[in-house]
Protein backbone atom coordinates (compact mmCIF):
# COMPACT_ATOMS: atom_id res chain seq x y z
CA UNK A 1 0.00 0.00 0.00
CA UNK A 2 2.43 2.46 0.19
CA UNK A 3 3.89 2.25 -3.98
CA UNK A 4 3.68 5.47 -5.23
CA UNK A 5 0.82 6.13 -8.24
CA UNK A 6 3.51 6.17 -10.78
CA UNK A 7 4.65 2.28 -10.19
CA UNK A 8 0.94 1.22 -9.37
CA UNK A 9 -0.38 2.88 -12.47
CA UNK A 10 1.55 4.28 -15.31
CA UNK A 11 -1.56 4.81 -17.63
CA UNK A 12 -3.26 7.19 -15.20
CA UNK A 13 -0.43 9.65 -14.91
CA UNK A 14 0.17 9.49 -18.43
CA UNK A 15 -3.40 10.63 -19.19
CA UNK A 16 -2.73 13.02 -16.34
CA UNK A 17 0.60 14.02 -17.45
CA UNK A 18 -1.19 15.09 -20.89
CA UNK A 19 -4.39 16.87 -19.66
CA UNK A 20 -1.62 19.03 -17.13
CA UNK A 21 0.08 19.41 -20.27
CA UNK A 22 -3.14 20.39 -21.72
CA UNK A 23 -3.75 22.90 -19.32
CA UNK A 24 -0.94 24.89 -19.55
CA UNK A 25 -0.80 25.17 -23.05
CA UNK A 26 -4.49 26.13 -23.88
CA UNK A 27 -6.10 29.23 -22.93
CA UNK A 28 -8.78 28.13 -20.53
CA UNK A 29 -12.01 30.03 -20.80
CA UNK A 30 -14.33 28.34 -19.70
CA UNK A 31 -16.61 30.74 -16.89
CA UNK A 32 -17.27 27.67 -14.42
CA UNK A 33 -13.65 26.38 -14.15
CA UNK A 34 -10.80 27.46 -11.85
CA UNK A 35 -7.27 26.05 -10.96
CA UNK A 36 -7.59 25.00 -7.65
CA UNK A 37 -4.44 25.67 -5.47
CA UNK A 38 -1.75 23.12 -4.86
CA UNK A 39 -2.95 23.21 -1.32
CA UNK A 40 -6.69 22.70 -2.28
CA UNK A 41 -5.44 19.61 -4.08
CA UNK A 42 -3.31 18.15 -2.09
CA UNK A 43 -6.16 17.44 0.94
CA UNK A 44 -8.35 16.23 -1.55
CA UNK A 45 -5.87 13.01 -1.97
CA UNK A 46 -5.09 12.85 1.84
CA UNK A 47 -6.82 9.72 3.90
CA UNK A 48 -10.05 11.33 5.02
CA UNK A 49 -11.11 10.58 2.25
CA UNK A 50 -10.46 7.08 4.05
CA UNK A 51 -13.61 7.65 6.49
CA UNK A 52 -17.09 7.86 6.56
CA UNK A 53 -18.76 10.32 9.16
CA UNK A 54 -22.81 9.86 8.40
CA UNK A 55 -24.59 12.65 9.88
CA UNK A 56 -23.31 16.04 11.31
CA UNK A 57 -20.71 17.14 13.64
CA UNK A 58 -21.14 16.01 17.40
CA UNK A 59 -24.23 13.55 15.84
CA UNK A 60 -22.64 11.18 13.85
CA UNK A 61 -23.86 7.23 12.73
CA UNK A 62 -20.49 6.17 12.53
CA UNK A 63 -17.99 5.80 15.35
CA UNK A 64 -13.97 7.51 15.31
CA UNK A 65 -15.06 10.59 13.44
CA UNK A 66 -13.54 12.84 16.06
CA UNK A 67 -11.25 14.74 13.59
CA UNK A 68 -13.71 14.32 11.01
CA UNK A 69 -15.70 16.53 13.66
CA UNK A 70 -13.22 19.00 13.80
CA UNK A 71 -12.27 19.09 10.22
CA UNK A 72 -16.36 19.83 9.21
CA UNK A 73 -17.14 22.32 12.03
CA UNK A 74 -13.59 24.46 10.84
CA UNK A 75 -15.07 24.79 6.87
CA UNK A 76 -18.47 25.47 8.53
CA UNK A 77 -16.68 28.41 10.46
CA UNK A 78 -14.63 29.56 8.07
CA UNK A 79 -17.39 29.43 5.46
CA UNK A 80 -19.46 31.56 7.99
CA UNK A 81 -16.66 34.12 8.03
CA UNK A 82 -16.52 34.18 4.53
CA UNK A 83 -20.32 34.94 3.48
CA UNK A 84 -21.67 35.97 6.83
CA UNK A 85 -24.66 33.79 6.94
CA UNK A 86 -26.34 32.08 10.12
CA UNK A 87 -26.25 28.24 9.26
CA UNK A 88 -23.97 26.43 6.34
CA UNK A 89 -24.37 23.08 5.27
CA UNK A 90 -20.79 22.46 3.49
CA UNK A 91 -21.93 18.28 2.45
CA UNK A 92 -23.23 18.52 -0.85
CA UNK A 93 -21.41 16.98 -3.38
CA UNK A 94 -22.11 19.58 -5.98
CA UNK A 95 -23.88 21.98 -6.95
CA UNK A 96 -26.93 20.55 -8.60
CA UNK A 97 -27.05 18.13 -4.96
CA UNK A 98 -27.41 21.59 -3.40
CA UNK A 99 -30.55 22.75 -5.17
CA UNK A 100 -32.15 19.55 -4.85
CA UNK A 101 -31.51 19.27 -1.12
CA UNK A 102 -33.15 23.11 -1.43
CA UNK A 103 -36.26 22.08 -3.04
CA UNK A 104 -36.43 18.62 -0.88
CA UNK A 105 -36.45 20.96 2.10
CA UNK A 106 -39.04 23.58 1.72
CA UNK A 107 -41.29 21.87 -1.13
CA UNK A 108 -43.91 19.13 -2.32
CA UNK A 109 -43.71 17.58 -5.76
CA UNK A 110 -45.57 19.73 -7.50
CA UNK A 111 -45.32 23.18 -5.70
CA UNK A 112 -44.09 25.98 -8.27
CA UNK A 113 -41.03 27.18 -9.09
CA UNK A 114 -39.99 30.15 -10.75
CA UNK A 115 -36.66 30.16 -12.35
CA UNK A 116 -34.63 31.74 -15.08
CA UNK A 117 -35.29 29.20 -18.32
CA UNK A 118 -32.35 27.21 -19.08
CA UNK A 119 -32.03 29.11 -23.32
CA UNK A 120 -31.96 32.44 -21.86
CA UNK A 121 -28.78 31.43 -18.89
CA UNK A 122 -30.31 29.94 -16.26
CA UNK A 123 -29.06 26.36 -14.86
CA UNK A 124 -30.57 23.34 -15.78
CA UNK A 125 -31.67 22.38 -11.70
CA UNK A 126 -34.16 26.29 -11.75
CA UNK A 127 -36.39 23.76 -14.18
CA UNK A 128 -35.06 22.34 -16.95
CA UNK A 129 -37.40 19.97 -18.65
CA UNK A 130 -34.67 17.45 -18.93
CA UNK A 131 -34.19 17.57 -15.25
CA UNK A 132 -35.59 16.17 -12.25
CA UNK A 133 -36.76 20.31 -11.00
CA UNK A 134 -38.68 20.53 -14.37
CA UNK A 135 -40.07 16.74 -13.76
CA UNK A 136 -40.88 17.14 -9.75
CA UNK A 137 -41.72 20.71 -9.78
CA UNK A 138 -44.22 23.04 -11.60
CA UNK A 139 -42.29 25.39 -13.21
CA UNK A 140 -42.53 28.51 -14.54
CA UNK A 141 -39.75 30.37 -16.50
CA UNK A 142 -38.51 34.13 -16.38
CA UNK A 143 -35.83 35.07 -19.29
CA UNK A 144 -34.52 38.38 -20.05
CA UNK A 145 -35.75 41.64 -22.07
CA UNK A 146 -35.47 41.17 -25.65
CA UNK A 147 -34.02 44.46 -26.37
CA UNK A 148 -31.82 45.28 -23.28
CA UNK A 149 -31.06 41.51 -22.57
CA UNK A 150 -31.01 42.12 -19.33
CA UNK A 151 -33.51 40.44 -17.07
CA UNK A 152 -36.28 42.87 -16.56
CA UNK A 153 -37.48 42.72 -13.13
CA UNK A 154 -40.98 44.39 -13.86
CA UNK A 155 -41.82 41.57 -15.74
CA UNK A 156 -40.54 39.06 -13.02
CA UNK A 157 -43.01 40.86 -10.62
CA UNK A 158 -45.60 39.99 -13.32
CA UNK A 159 -44.65 36.45 -13.47
CA UNK A 160 -44.51 36.12 -9.61
CA UNK A 161 -48.07 37.78 -9.41
CA UNK A 162 -49.60 35.46 -11.96
CA UNK A 163 -47.62 32.08 -10.98
CA UNK A 164 -47.54 32.89 -7.42
CA UNK A 165 -44.61 30.53 -6.88
CA UNK A 166 -43.65 28.99 -3.69
CA UNK A 167 -39.78 29.69 -4.28
CA UNK A 168 -37.97 31.82 -6.54
CA UNK A 169 -34.65 30.88 -7.71
CA UNK A 170 -32.02 34.27 -8.99
CA UNK A 171 -29.15 33.03 -10.27
CA UNK A 172 -27.90 31.66 -13.58
CA UNK A 173 -24.75 29.99 -15.71
CA UNK A 174 -25.02 32.13 -18.28
CA UNK A 175 -25.63 35.65 -17.34
CA UNK A 176 -22.99 38.39 -17.62
CA UNK A 177 -24.60 41.18 -15.14
CA UNK A 178 -25.99 41.82 -12.15
CA UNK A 179 -28.20 40.56 -9.67
CA UNK A 180 -30.19 43.16 -7.64
CA UNK A 181 -30.53 40.68 -4.58
CA UNK A 182 -32.59 43.42 -2.89
CA UNK A 183 -35.28 43.78 -5.91
CA UNK A 184 -35.62 40.40 -6.24
CA UNK A 185 -35.96 40.25 -2.10
CA UNK A 186 -39.26 42.08 -2.47
CA UNK A 187 -40.68 40.20 -5.20
CA UNK A 188 -40.53 37.05 -3.37
CA UNK A 189 -41.98 39.03 0.09
CA UNK A 190 -45.29 40.32 -2.28
CA UNK A 191 -46.44 36.98 -3.40
CA UNK A 192 -44.83 34.78 0.05
CA UNK A 193 -42.33 33.19 -1.87
CA UNK A 194 -38.97 31.39 -0.68
CA UNK A 195 -36.31 33.28 -2.05
CA UNK A 196 -33.35 30.82 -3.01
CA UNK A 197 -30.02 32.71 -4.43
CA UNK A 198 -28.04 30.27 -6.63
CA UNK A 199 -24.77 31.87 -7.05
CA UNK A 200 -22.79 28.68 -8.20
CA UNK A 201 -20.87 31.31 -10.62
CA UNK A 202 -20.45 34.34 -8.59
CA UNK A 203 -19.24 33.12 -5.02
CA UNK A 204 -15.90 34.24 -5.12
CA UNK A 205 -16.82 37.43 -6.72
CA UNK A 206 -19.22 37.44 -3.68
CA UNK A 207 -16.38 36.74 -1.37
CA UNK A 208 -14.18 39.38 -2.67
CA UNK A 209 -16.28 42.27 -2.59
CA UNK A 210 -16.60 42.30 -6.35
CA UNK A 211 -20.47 41.55 -6.67
CA UNK A 212 -23.34 42.60 -4.77
CA UNK A 213 -24.13 39.88 -1.58
CA UNK A 214 -27.37 38.20 -1.30
CA UNK A 215 -27.00 36.49 1.72
CA UNK A 216 -28.88 39.27 3.48
CA UNK A 217 -31.72 39.23 1.15
CA UNK A 218 -32.13 35.49 0.57
CA UNK A 219 -33.77 32.75 2.79
CA UNK A 220 -31.71 30.05 1.30
CA UNK A 221 -28.20 30.83 -1.02
CA UNK A 222 -26.25 27.51 -2.40
CA UNK A 223 -23.16 27.25 -4.25
CA UNK A 224 -20.40 25.15 -5.45
CA UNK A 225 -16.92 25.93 -4.46
CA UNK A 226 -15.00 25.16 -7.59
CA UNK A 227 -16.32 27.88 -9.85
CA UNK A 228 -14.95 31.75 -8.91
CA UNK A 229 -14.34 30.39 -5.49
CA UNK A 230 -11.55 28.37 -6.72
CA UNK A 231 -12.01 25.61 -4.07
CA UNK A 232 -12.42 21.67 -5.06
CA UNK A 233 -15.31 20.24 -6.57
CA UNK A 234 -18.43 20.22 -4.31
CA UNK A 235 -21.19 22.83 -2.94
CA UNK A 236 -22.31 24.49 -0.03
CA UNK A 237 -26.28 25.69 0.94
CA UNK A 238 -26.29 28.58 3.52
CA UNK A 239 -29.54 29.50 5.04
CA UNK A 240 -31.24 31.23 7.73
CA UNK A 241 -31.07 29.85 11.44
CA UNK A 242 -34.76 29.13 10.80
CA UNK A 243 -34.55 26.67 8.06
CA UNK A 244 -30.94 24.68 9.34
CA UNK A 245 -33.09 21.61 10.36
CA UNK A 246 -34.81 21.49 7.03
CA UNK A 247 -32.01 21.65 5.37
CA UNK A 248 -29.58 19.64 7.04
CA UNK A 249 -32.22 16.89 7.07
CA UNK A 250 -32.80 17.18 3.32
CA UNK A 251 -29.01 16.45 2.61
CA UNK A 252 -28.21 14.00 4.93
CA UNK A 253 -30.42 11.55 5.31
CA UNK A 254 -32.71 12.79 2.52
CA UNK A 255 -30.28 12.48 -0.50
CA UNK A 256 -26.85 11.20 0.33
CA UNK A 257 -25.08 9.30 2.77
CA UNK A 258 -21.21 9.59 3.65
CA UNK A 259 -20.18 12.92 3.17
CA UNK A 260 -16.42 13.65 1.15
CA UNK A 261 -14.50 14.55 4.42
CA UNK A 262 -11.26 14.72 1.95
CA UNK A 263 -13.33 17.55 -0.28
CA UNK A 264 -14.91 19.17 2.64
CA UNK A 265 -11.39 19.58 4.21
CA UNK A 266 -10.27 21.25 1.10
CA UNK A 267 -13.33 23.49 1.14
CA UNK A 268 -12.07 24.61 4.47
CA UNK A 269 -8.77 24.73 2.74
CA UNK A 270 -10.17 27.15 -0.09
CA UNK A 271 -12.47 28.89 2.69
CA UNK A 272 -8.91 30.32 4.32
CA UNK A 273 -7.60 31.53 0.83
CA UNK A 274 -11.02 33.20 0.35
CA UNK A 275 -10.21 35.05 3.31
CA UNK A 276 -7.19 36.82 2.59
CA UNK A 277 -6.64 39.92 0.90
CA UNK A 278 -4.98 38.43 -2.30
CA UNK A 279 -8.52 36.89 -3.02
CA UNK A 280 -10.39 40.18 -3.03
CA UNK A 281 -7.44 41.06 -5.48
CA UNK A 282 -7.74 38.63 -7.38
CA UNK A 283 -11.97 38.58 -7.66
CA UNK A 284 -10.99 42.78 -8.58
CA UNK A 285 -8.42 41.29 -11.83
CA UNK A 286 -11.44 38.62 -13.01
CA UNK A 287 -13.50 41.63 -13.47
CA UNK A 288 -11.35 44.14 -14.62
CA UNK A 289 -10.18 41.40 -17.65
CA UNK A 290 -13.68 40.53 -18.52
CA UNK A 291 -14.22 44.25 -18.84
CA UNK A 292 -10.76 44.00 -21.00
CA UNK A 293 -11.62 40.78 -22.93
CA UNK A 294 -14.89 42.28 -23.96
CA UNK A 295 -13.87 45.90 -24.95
CA UNK A 296 -11.63 44.44 -27.19
CA UNK A 297 -13.75 41.58 -28.80
CA UNK A 298 -16.17 44.34 -29.21
CA UNK A 299 -13.32 46.67 -30.96
CA UNK A 300 -12.83 43.86 -33.55
CA UNK A 301 -16.55 43.59 -34.61
CA UNK A 302 -18.26 40.66 -32.16
CA UNK A 303 -21.40 41.98 -30.62
CA UNK A 304 -21.94 40.91 -26.89
CA UNK A 305 -25.44 39.34 -25.15
CA UNK A 306 -25.98 42.67 -23.72
CA UNK A 307 -23.19 44.89 -24.63
CA UNK A 308 -20.99 43.58 -22.01
CA UNK A 309 -20.22 42.17 -18.48
CA UNK A 310 -20.59 43.21 -14.69
CA UNK A 311 -19.17 40.26 -13.93
CA UNK A 312 -16.34 37.43 -14.46
CA UNK A 313 -18.14 36.11 -18.15
CA UNK A 314 -19.20 37.22 -21.38
CA UNK A 315 -21.64 35.79 -23.99
CA UNK A 316 -20.72 36.35 -27.87
CA UNK A 317 -23.49 36.99 -30.29
CA UNK A 318 -21.74 35.21 -33.62
CA UNK A 319 -24.74 36.27 -35.42
CA UNK A 320 -23.83 39.44 -35.43
CA UNK A 321 -20.51 38.78 -37.29
CA UNK A 322 -20.49 34.87 -39.26
CA UNK A 323 -24.23 34.23 -40.30
CA UNK A 324 -23.15 30.52 -41.23
CA UNK A 325 -21.45 29.99 -37.96
CA UNK A 326 -22.65 27.96 -34.96
CA UNK A 327 -21.30 28.41 -31.59
CA UNK A 328 -20.11 24.47 -31.64
CA UNK A 329 -18.53 25.22 -34.89
CA UNK A 330 -17.10 28.61 -33.20
CA UNK A 331 -15.92 26.52 -30.28
CA UNK A 332 -14.03 23.67 -32.40
CA UNK A 333 -12.13 26.27 -34.09
CA UNK A 334 -10.87 28.05 -31.38
CA UNK A 335 -9.89 24.74 -29.75
CA UNK A 336 -7.78 23.82 -32.80
CA UNK A 337 -6.23 27.30 -31.92
CA UNK A 338 -5.26 26.61 -28.29
CA UNK A 339 -8.12 28.29 -27.19
CA UNK A 340 -11.02 26.77 -24.77
CA UNK A 341 -14.89 28.48 -24.90
CA UNK A 342 -18.24 26.73 -24.21
CA UNK A 343 -20.77 27.05 -27.34
CA UNK A 344 -23.89 28.71 -25.30
CA UNK A 345 -27.40 29.91 -26.56
CA UNK A 346 -27.96 33.46 -26.78
CA UNK A 347 -31.31 34.63 -25.75
CA UNK A 348 -33.89 33.84 -28.22
CA UNK A 349 -31.02 31.63 -30.38
CA UNK A 350 -33.02 30.29 -33.49
CA UNK A 351 -30.59 27.31 -32.63
CA UNK A 352 -30.81 24.12 -31.14
CA UNK A 353 -28.74 23.91 -27.39
CA UNK A 354 -26.15 21.90 -29.15
CA UNK A 355 -25.22 23.59 -31.94
CA UNK A 356 -26.05 27.57 -30.86
CA UNK A 357 -25.38 31.00 -32.08
CA UNK A 358 -23.11 32.20 -29.29
CA UNK A 359 -19.97 31.90 -26.97
CA UNK A 360 -19.39 31.74 -23.42
CA UNK A 361 -16.15 33.05 -22.01
CA UNK A 362 -14.70 34.20 -19.20
CA UNK A 363 -11.77 35.02 -17.05
CA UNK A 364 -11.25 33.10 -13.98
CA UNK A 365 -8.62 30.56 -14.65
CA UNK A 366 -6.70 32.99 -17.02
CA UNK A 367 -6.82 35.29 -14.23
CA UNK A 368 -5.41 32.99 -11.46
CA UNK A 369 -2.42 32.61 -14.41
CA UNK A 370 -1.72 36.40 -13.25
CA UNK A 371 -2.55 37.63 -16.65
CA UNK A 372 -3.60 40.95 -16.63
CA UNK A 373 -5.84 43.50 -18.83
CA UNK A 374 -2.94 43.78 -21.24
CA UNK A 375 -3.37 39.87 -22.08
CA UNK A 376 -6.34 40.35 -22.37
CA UNK A 377 -6.12 42.06 -25.22
CA UNK A 378 -3.87 39.53 -26.70
CA UNK A 379 -6.59 36.88 -26.29
CA UNK A 380 -9.21 38.71 -27.94
CA UNK A 381 -7.11 39.22 -31.05
CA UNK A 382 -5.87 35.38 -30.93
CA UNK A 383 -9.93 34.40 -31.09
CA UNK A 384 -10.22 37.06 -33.56
CA UNK A 385 -7.77 35.85 -35.65
CA UNK A 386 -8.32 32.12 -34.93
CA UNK A 387 -12.27 32.56 -36.22
CA UNK A 388 -11.22 35.09 -38.97
CA UNK A 389 -8.68 32.25 -40.34
CA UNK A 390 -10.79 29.34 -39.69
CA UNK A 391 -10.80 27.54 -43.07
CA UNK A 392 -7.49 27.19 -43.04
CA UNK A 393 -5.63 24.54 -40.59
CA UNK A 394 -2.82 26.11 -40.88
CA UNK A 395 -3.78 29.59 -39.60
CA UNK A 396 -5.02 27.47 -36.54
CA UNK A 397 -1.91 25.60 -35.90
CA UNK A 398 0.15 28.37 -36.07
CA UNK A 399 -2.21 30.44 -33.58
CA UNK A 400 -2.02 26.91 -31.41
CA UNK A 401 1.96 27.43 -31.62
CA UNK A 402 1.56 31.19 -30.51
CA UNK A 403 -0.91 30.37 -27.46
CA UNK A 404 1.55 27.98 -26.37
CA UNK A 405 4.09 30.39 -26.10
CA UNK A 406 1.79 33.37 -24.68
CA UNK A 407 0.87 30.74 -22.40
CA UNK A 408 4.52 29.71 -21.15
CA UNK A 409 4.84 33.18 -19.27
CA UNK A 410 1.99 32.21 -16.97
CA UNK A 411 2.97 28.92 -15.79
CA UNK A 412 0.70 26.54 -13.83
CA UNK A 413 1.65 24.02 -11.26
CA UNK A 414 5.48 24.69 -11.78
CA UNK A 415 5.86 21.86 -8.54
CA UNK A 416 4.41 19.26 -11.13
CA UNK A 417 7.24 19.91 -13.66
C1 LIG B 1 -22.58 25.03 -12.04
C2 LIG B 1 -23.93 25.39 -11.52
C3 LIG B 1 -24.69 24.51 -10.73
C4 LIG B 1 -24.37 23.04 -10.53
O1 LIG B 1 -23.19 22.63 -10.29
P1 LIG B 1 -22.70 21.10 -10.43
O2 LIG B 1 -21.66 21.07 -9.38
O3 LIG B 1 -22.19 20.98 -11.82
O4 LIG B 1 -23.84 20.20 -10.16
C5 LIG B 1 -25.87 24.96 -10.18
N1 LIG B 1 -26.30 26.20 -10.41
C6 LIG B 1 -25.64 27.07 -11.19
C7 LIG B 1 -26.18 28.43 -11.41
C8 LIG B 1 -24.44 26.68 -11.78
O5 LIG B 1 -23.78 27.54 -12.57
Amino acid sequence: MNKLLAEVDPQVVEITTKDLERQQNTLMLIPSENYASRAVMEIQGSILANKYAEGYPGERYYNGCQFMDDVESLAINRAKALFGAEHINVQPHAGSQANMAVYHALLEPGDTILGMSLSQGGHLTHGATVNFSGNLYNIAAYGVDVDSEMIDMDEVGRLAKEHRPKLIVVGATAYPRHFDFEAWRKIADSVEAYLLADIAHIAGLIAGGAHPDPVPYSDVVTTTTHKTLRGPRGAMIMCKAEYADKIDRAVFPGLQGGPFLHTIAARAVAFKEASEPEFKTYQEQIVKNAKALAKRLMENGFRLVSGGTDNHLMLIDLTSKYEKMSGRQAADHLEDAGIIVNKNTIPFDKRKPKTTSGLRLGTPMVTTRGMNEEAMIQIADFITEALEGRQKKSIKLRIQEEVKEFCAQFPIYEYLN
